[in-house]
């Protein structure tokens, strides 16, 4: 598990599963950028220790649909049992970030608060974001079983964690900068699937993104401000964690 001292905060990435994100994924100008016409991302959620709180950003699958999301297992390894999590931070509500959040009705973290971006909330809980029905109920079941605490962007959601507009991909989807006294990190959640493509063409598009314009505005800013201040990025879809710069042709890089 890549471990990343942040100063008064460790932070762990966990990788949930696996996954491959098609070429024909993105918008058609693009597909031609992807090498081999597929790319093997991930499914990733992290564990953050700051003082006494342990806090997880998103859940991955869960065992639901198919999947064998691991986090559960691999924070038992670390001697972490789920009733032990005081807090889960949502990069979004799609389906591959809620589905560990319960089973059979029941919380799978029965004593975590829950912090989901207020418009995120609503656009999910009570309007129909733009996903299928299915994936709507699905997500409803699966965040039904908490206590939502909700939030604005800007807000600190918790003690060294700020929340950061990058909506787009969804209507609430949120960037989260910690800064807990030494590297300073973002977890920009899916601001990119395709990194090697959307590095390089950061208005390039998959069909994930519901508001495309939006989205690639969100990910050059994110991008741009991440590479200005120096700050280490890590997401949900890919396994790399660097800094990000930014090269005069317009392209970026994570290294
Ligand atoms: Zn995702």
């Amino acid at each position: 598990m890549q471990e990343i001292d942040l100063g008064k905060a460790t932070l762990f990435a966990i990788v949930d599963s696996q996954t491959t994100f098609e070429a024909s994924l993105l918008t058609p100008e693009y597909r031609d950028a992807l090498p081999g016409g597929r790319f093997p991302g991930v499914v990733q959620t992290w564990l953050l220790l700051a003082g006494d709180k342990k806090i997880l950003f998103d859940t991955g699958w869960g065992t639901h649909k198919g999947h064998h999301g691991t986090t559960v297992r691999v924070l038992e390894e670390r001697g972490i049992a789920p009733k032990d999590i005081t807090d889960i931070v949502m990069t979004h509500l799609d389906n591959d970030h809620v589905g560990g959040l319960a089973s059979n009705g029941k919380a799978s973290f029965p004593k975590a608060t829950l912090h989901v971006n207020a418009l995120e909330n609503t656009a999910w809980m009570e309007e129909c974001v733009g996903r299928s029905q299915d994936a709507i109920a699905f997500t409803r079941s699966m965040v039904r079983p908490y206590t939502v605490q909700t939030f604005a962007y800007d807000a600190e959601v918790l003690p060294g964690i700020r929340a950061r507009d990058a909506h787009g991909h969804t209507p609430g989807h949120t960037v989260y900068d910690l800064d807990f006294g030494g590297k300073k990190m973002a977890i920009v959640g899916d601001i990119m699937h395709i990194a090697p493509v959307q590095l390089r063409f950061p208005g390039a598009c998959t069909s994930y993104d519901l508001d495309v314009t939006a989205a690639a505005a969100s990910r050059l800013a994110t991008f741009r401000r991440l590479a200005r201040d120096r700050m280490l990025m890590g997401g949900m879809h890919f396994p790399e964690v660097g800094y990000v710069y930014e090269h005069a042709d317009g392209a970026f890089s994570l290294e």
